[in-house]
């Protein structure tokens, strides 16, 4: 038998964290297996769904890499194939007309509620015969079963049961000729052949209810998989005010999409201790028996030490294509500087996010005018001018086939010596001078790489500033 999984996100926001987990596991069970994913889009609720939100989750499925073999399908194109299945079962019986009236379900409802009976639909016109013409709004229930009950095998959480006492007689088509939530996914989920069902657990009240109506059409139950809720670090209900829960955030806060997919999938599954996985290792290994029942929390530290790793790890072209996102977005000219990838080299092993590579690395490509006032006015005192200007005059008459970073130390180690200065406070002033910043990558390095004529000028730059001070 061909596996088949599906994602099936109703469009009604952006691609949210966990819900990426949802695909990534839904995806990686159907690659491990050799079978299909199927992308469906749960539009049926048209004033919550946008264009917006399609493409951000498209956008968002695309950069993780999780490709789909058959759709994206649409709910909302499919609405004749669900009113001819409610036809079809109207004609069996497995469906039949509802003409109670509001009022009276009102009344129903009071009634059970004072009764501390749990509210459900008490079948009033399930087994009326009504003739076709009835001039009355009505909506269309499913026959459930009265007796007996409805169990699964959930493929995390074990044998799952219900009594069919506790459902109710759902409705699956409204007043107004729309099939309801619960009836579409049943009827895609047949029509498209999905075997396994990999959702939120969320939805494991609706199982019950979808397993009758699919045995009631003659269709093959799937397998089911409920995954856990995702929490914030404290245990708490992510929240869109204090969380990174949208996946595109991730991608411009300068995550890498291998990181982000290998932070993903140990959000609740594991083999062993590995901590570190490729996509193919994924791919191989995993499998429902190691994904966890309970909940699981973010750990932003994690993710920025998996994304160091693959900053790290990854070949040079890649990361370098990667940052061009991130430069264009900080504006930053990079044919105006050093060679992209001399600066990755020397600047990835201390940067977490790509992000953080462009921003406190663009000294290396722009002028700057303004230093961070504050730490020039800590670092840039009227004690440093001497041996800065030293500096200054000895980098100036270095032979250009001598600039060198050996040349360079030797330049600032002189000056220290010959000056009996601290090192410390000229290496932050001689920084803050060149970067705007006090903390930064070695200075031999820095000079060597911003190049002479910068160099000079921003060392000048800096004495003007003590000069006015
Ligand atoms: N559309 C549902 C959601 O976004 C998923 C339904 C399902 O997977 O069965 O939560």
């Amino acid at each position: 038998m061909e596996i088949k999984t599906r994602f099936a996100p109703s469009p009604t926001g952006y691609l949210h964290i966990g819900s990426a987990r949802t695909a990534l596991y839904s995806w990686l069970y159907s690659r491990h297996n050799k079978g299909k994913f199927i992308l469906r889009i749960e539009d049926t609720d048209s004033e919550r769904s946008t264009l917006n939100s399609i493409s951000s989750i498209i956008d968002s499925m695309k950069w993780l890499g999780l490709n789909w073999d058959e759709g994206p399908y649409y709910q909302s194109q499919r609405t004749n194939r669900y009113c001819e299945v409610i036809n079809d079962m109207l004609k069996a019986g497995t469906a039949y007309k509802c003409y109670c009236s509001k009022e009276r379900l009102d009344i129903l409802r009071n009634i059970q509620i004072n009764k501390r009976e749990k509210p459900r639909y008490d079948g009033f016109c399930r087994n009326k015969i009504y003739s076709n013409n009835i001039d009355k709004p009505y909506v269309v229930r499913f026959n459930n079963p009265q007796n007996g009950t409805v169990a699964f095998y959930d493929q995390i959480r074990g044998l799952i049961e219900f009594s069919n006492q506790e459902l109710d007689d759902l409705i699956i088509c409204r007043t107004d000729g729309s099939p309801t939530y619960n009836f579409c996914v049943v009827i895609d989920d047949w029509d498209m052949g999905i075997t396994h069902v990999i959702r939120g657990e969320e939805h494991i009240n609706n199982t019950p209810r979808q397993i009758n109506i699919l045995k009631a059409i003659g269709a093959k139950i799937p397998t089911y998989a409920h995954l856990s809720v995702i929490l914030d670090s404290d245990g708490k209900k992510l929240s869109k005010r204090c969380n990174a829960i949208d996946v595109m955030q991730y991608r411009d806060d300068g995550y890498l999409s291998e990181a982000f997919l290998n932070y993903l999938v140990r959000l609740g599954w594991s083999h062993g201790n590995q901590e570190i996985f490729s996509l193919s290792e994924m791919i191989a290994l995993f499998n429902f028996n190691t994904v966890s029942k309970s909940a699981s929390k973010l750990n932003i530290k994690k993710l920025k030490w998996l994304n160091q790793y693959y900053i790290n790890n990854l070949p040079l072209n890649y990361i370098e294509q990667e940052l061009q996102r991130h430069t264009r977005k900080q504006k930053i000219n990079i044919n105006n500087g050093p060679n992209l990838s001399k600066l990755i080299t020397l600047v990835r092993k201390r940067s977490q996010t790509l992000l953080e590579i462009a921003i406190s690395y663009k000294y290396f490509y722009e002028e700057f005018d303004i230093f961070n006032i504050e730490v020039a006015k800590k670092y840039l005192r009227p004690n440093i001018r001497s041996p800065l200007e030293l500096i200054r005059n000895k980098l100036a008459v270095i032979e250009d086939n001598q600039w060198i970073i050996e040349n360079i130390r030797n330049v600032i180690q002189d000056t220290v010596d010959n000056l009996n200065f601290s090192m410390n406070i000229l290496g932050i002033a001689l920084r803050v001078a060149l970067t705007g910043q006090c903390k930064s990558l070695s200075l031999d390095i820095i000079i060597e790489t911003i190049g002479r004529k910068r160099s000079i000028a921003r060392i000048n730059q800096a004495l003007k500033f003590i000069d006015k001070l």
